[in-house]
């Protein structure tokens, strides 16, 4: 039977103390024991099924960690308090000095500066690639490359990685294939199709209620272990450890993620047909029209559709602000950054998530100052939307 990941988090069951129907908050920073034996043996990590100290784990943070390596296939999982808190540990733990990272060009703005501004000072050099030319990515391995990193939806443009091709690079080359799923959970399985690591942004889709930020790693029991050694585990020492208040809301809000994504991916489908047709310049890795349209689909776990990320091109930031301005005035959306909550978002990412890459390089990576990056909310009529959308459009003469 194909893998299906919204399938994996349902069939977890998971009962409270007293018989409830969520599992119990585990509200301690610390934890007793009855033999000094058994807490020496669990600060080494040979107790099994008991806990220390909170930054180590704590029932609620292993349970969240359980349905997000589910979801994503693979081992294991640990969460963070944050993306960044995921991911720059990741990348430090398998790179030291000396060693060298492939990633793509169109990342996550944090992502770009943390690999352009902050690992070099550990000597950890990136060479940027425009990731959908296998033969470019291939080209920049060098004998100290350990890592392939990229999005697999990419932000903000939405370029969409051929995780199953990299892999292929990555295991020729004996690196490690690391992905930033957060623009895509279940539509795609990134692990599936042969990536090492599976990080997410928990603030986005997966929470979906913009209430906290959150993070994870999936990936195999020993590298999620290395990450927690108490002695040079970078997950650890680094400290982003999630609370466990934060883990077990985040758990109650994936039971309904397969259905908010797929209300996500109906509504923008119907709005990137609609503006598409209107003549903007619109990308969605649903149109035929986007380069890798048939590379998502031959990746994609189907019902969950093309995602709720979209952009259009109004051609000038002031153009992008007034229009933004208007759709909230008329309360369509928030101008807001961040993506996968019930009301659309929007923004301008040129002056705004993605400000950390310079002008010229933007412009070269082809992300213009008049592109509006949505997510798409749950609208229960989009058609509505559709309509007060197009009207904004009209009223600031982009349409
Ligand atoms: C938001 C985001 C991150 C960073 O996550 P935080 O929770 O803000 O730390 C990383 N990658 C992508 C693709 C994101 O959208």
């Amino acid at each position: 039977m194909k893998f299906n990941p919204a399938d994996k988090i349902q069939d977890l069951q998971y009962f409270g103390e007293f018989g409830g129907v969520n599992p119990s908050i585990s509200d301690s920073s610390t934890y007793t024991f009855i033999s000094a034996k058994t807490m020496f043996d669990t600060f080494e990590g040979n107790a099994d099924g008991c806990y220390l100290y909170s930054r180590h784990s704590t029932p609620s943070n292993l349970y969240l960690g359980e349905a997000l390596a589910a979801m994503e296939g693979t081992e294991t999982a640990n969460v963070s308090a944050s993306g960044m808190g995921a991911i720059t540990p990741v990348l430090m733990q398998l790179c030291g000095a000396g060693d060298h990272i492939v990633s793509s060009r169109t990342i996550y703005g944090g992502t770009y500066a943390f690999l352009k501004n902050f690992t070099p000072r550990f000597n950890v050099e990136t060479t940027f690639v425009d990731i959908t030319k296998l033969d470019v990515v291939e080209a920049a391995i060098t004998k100290n490359t350990k890592v392939l990193y990229c999005e697999a939806v990419s932000n903000p443009l939405l370029e969409v990685a051929d995780i199953a091709g990299l892999s292929a690079l990555a295991k020729k080359h004996n690196l490690q294939l690391v992905v930033d799923n957060t623009f895509s959970p279940l539509s795609i399985s990134p692990a599936k199709l042969g990536a090492d690591i599976v990080c997410h942004s928990l603030t986005k889709f997966i929470n979906g209620s913009s209430d906290t930020v959150g993070g994870v790693v999936c990936g195999s029991q020993e590298l999620i272990n290395d990450l927690r050694n108490v002695n040079d585990g970078a997950s650890m020492l680094l400290g982003s450890t999630m609370d466990s208040l934060r883990a077990a809301s985040i758990l109650k809000n994936m039971r309904t993620l397969h259905i908010r994504m797929k209300q996500h991916s109906f509504n923008a489908a119907f709005l990137a047909e609609k503006f598409e047709k209107d003549g903007l310049k619109t990308v969605y890795p649903g149109l035929e029209s986007h380069p890798s349209h048939h590379l998502f689909k031959k990746m994609m776990n189907p019902e969950y559709g093309f995602g709720g990320m979209l952009t259009i091109d109004v051609g000038s930031l002031d153009k992008a602000n007034e229009l933004m301005e208007l759709m909230q005035h008329k309360n369509l959306g928030y101008l807001a950054v961040s993506l996968g909550f019930y009301k659309t978002l929007f923004s301008a990412p040129g002056s705004s998530t993605s400000s950390e890459i310079p002008e010229d390089e933007q412009k070269e990576m082809g992300l213009s100052d008049g592109l509006i990056r949505f997510s798409i909310g749950l609208d229960n009529d989009i058609e509505r939307t559709y309509h007060m959308m197009k009207s904004c459009m009209q009223e600031v003469g982009v349409l």
